[in-house]
């Protein structure tokens, strides 16, 4: 299978007009490269579903706060596009900066509430930039279907919102959350962990179980569940907890107690790397 990279919006036009002309439905899965399994399985579930994929691959300034996490941001575009060409997408929109950004952005999406909690109290304008460059994505790309993964829960919300209130003609798909073995969550993040760190980075997996099996055993005190999941990270050398919350899954904020389903959301620090994690948990099922 051939993949075709694409790095100019007119170019992307020309070629999805022949396939719109031809009738056929088309997905966009939205990333920012160093594809692994996680962006796999979105791809092979748009195939499924839809036929026609555009993966675009887009290492998005204005949502980075950190200039160092942005500039190392691993970008290993020909190994992406074999990736995606194997997983038959047709098309791999990886466009530069200046490409999507031709002048200084003065027009953004704000979804508020959804996007204040969690990363967003961490990230400040991390959501804006997301929810701004995904719209943009929507425009061009038109697409009948996006897919998203579980794994980014505030960020699936936060753009589920957006095209809710904002009456944006797609619908959103979402896919659940590829691990490790281990049960660690793949992210383009882990090539940053050497291999101690990569042991300990299992702790966010191993908290959210914990906060999970407190509920399933009929805690319904969120302080409670917090405290027993935050406790595994106690006397870890290399590992940070920045946040463990249980939120409501549509508005992602702190619920005072656990009467329908919740998230489950973490962010730690492994070294100089943050990973975040998340599971739904329904109180009355294991
Ligand atoms: P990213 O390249 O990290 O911006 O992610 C692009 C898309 O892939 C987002 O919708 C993510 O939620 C999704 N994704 C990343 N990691 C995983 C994973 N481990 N399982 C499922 N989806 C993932």
């Amino acid at each position: 299978m051939i993949a075709r990279l694409i790095a100019t919006k007119r170019e992307l036009d020309e070629r999805l007009d022949s396939i719109r002309k031809a009738g056929r439905l088309i997905a966009l899965v939205p990333t920012m490269g160093a594809l692994h399994e996680g962006h796999g399985r979105l791809i092979d579930t748009a195939v499924r579903e839809t036929g026609c994929v555009v993966v675009s691959i887009f290492v998005n300034p204005i949502q980075f706060n950190q200039q160092s996490d942005f500039e190392r941001y691993p970008r290993p575009l020909e190994a992406d596009v074999a990736f995606c060409a194997a997983r038959g997408a047709v098309i791999v929109f990886a466009p530069s900066a200046d490409e999507m950004y031709p002048r200084a952005q003065r027009a953004f999406v704000e979804v508020e509430r959804v996007s204040d909690g969690l990363c967003g109290a961490f990230r400040p304008g991390h959501f804006r930039g997301v929810a701004t460059v995904v719209l943009k994505l929507f425009n061009i790309v038109r697409p009948q279907r996006a897919y998203f993964g579980q794994k980014d829960a505030q960020q699936l919300a936060v753009i589920r919102r957006m095209t809710e209130d904002l009456n944006v003609p797609v619908e959103i798909v979402e896919v659940p959350t590829v691990r490790e073995t281990d049960g660690l969550a793949l992210s383009s993040r882990n090539q940053h962990l050497n291999a101690e760190q990569r042991a300990v980075a299992v702790v966010l997996h191993r908290a959210l179980q914990t906060a999970a099996a407190k509920i399933a055993g009929g805690e319904r005190e969120p302080r409670e569940v917090v405290r027993a999941a935050s406790g595994v990270f106690d006397g870890l050398q290399d590992a940070r907890l920045e946040y463990l919350e249980i939120v409501d899954p549509d508005e992602m904020q702190p619920v005072d107690r656990i009467a329908a389903p919740v998230r489950i959301a973490c962010a730690a620090w492994v070294g100089s790397t943050r990973l975040i994690d998340n599971v739904l948990c329904r109180p009355g099922q294991v």
